[in-house]
């Protein structure tokens, strides 16, 4: 299944078939991402057919409730390729934690796991915003333990307001990552209303938090 993006030169690729990555192989496509929850990926043969198709960066994202997530980015991980130089490399991986009540009160063992496999970058994704202000710190506090892993960090569906300190964590500030804007009246007047796009139910989210975000405290937080 195709879902381009950016309108340009970019393809996402869900679940998808050798077909899929052969096509996309040959279009002009410069980047190329393939996502899934990782049961595409346990049988090592069909990721070694995969990779040897052209795929090279791979978002898994999961509940990481059983085995088959971590168990899909192992085999990723441990299938190589050799470069145009001749160089071998491995897969760029990319885990998505999807930030449920459930992994809250696992994430501890789920990012030292996903820490361990060595995946190339972590993603926090908030699936429930009304729990979001609750999460907040458990996320920094994992965001912290990544770093001294090092490992980079991002989360998704968090609006900066309530990231503060961990701007650079929040994926929407990045141009490639850009999301429809959603947002509440109070956005006009925040510092950050040019990078930040907002986040879906806007609307769930008390107005007592999440203040707009002033010159004075970004030139704070970025010392
Ligand atoms: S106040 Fe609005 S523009 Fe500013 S960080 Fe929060 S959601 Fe984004």
């Amino acid at each position: 299944m195709f879902i381009k993006y950016d309108g340009k030169k970019n393809i996402l690729l869900n679940e998808p078939t050798i077909k899929d990555i052969e096509q996309a192989m040959n279009s002009s496509a410069e980047r190329i991402k393939v996502l899934s929850d990782g049961k595409i990926f346990l049988e090592q043969d069909f990721v070694h057919t995969i990779i040897r198709s052209g795929a090279r960066v791979f978002r898994i994202e999961s509940r990481f409730v059983d085995k088959t997530g971590f168990k899909a980015m192992e085999n990723i991980l441990f299938s190589s390729y050799k470069n145009k130089s001749g160089q071998v490399k491995k897969a760029y991986v990319e885990a998505a934690i999807q930030v449920t009540p459930i992994n809250l009160r696992n994430m501890g063992n789920i990012v030292r796991r996903i820490c361990d496999i060595n995946v190339d970058r972590v993603i926090f994704k908030v699936v429930n915003k009304e729990k979001m202000l609750t999460t907040t710190n458990d996320l920094k506090l994992m965001i912290d333990y990544c770093e001294r892993q090092d490992k980079w960090s991002l989360t998704e569906n968090i609006p900066l307001c309530i990231m503060d300190n961990y701007e650079y964590h929040v994926s929407e500030i990045y141009p490639h990552n850009s999301k429809k804007e959603n947002k509440r009246e109070e956005c006009k007047d925040c510092f950050y209303k040019k990078e930040c796009p907002g986040f879906e139910g806007m609307n769930v989210f008390p107005k007592k938090d999440g203040k707009p975000i002033n010159q004075m405290q970004l030139d704070y937080q970025t010392k």
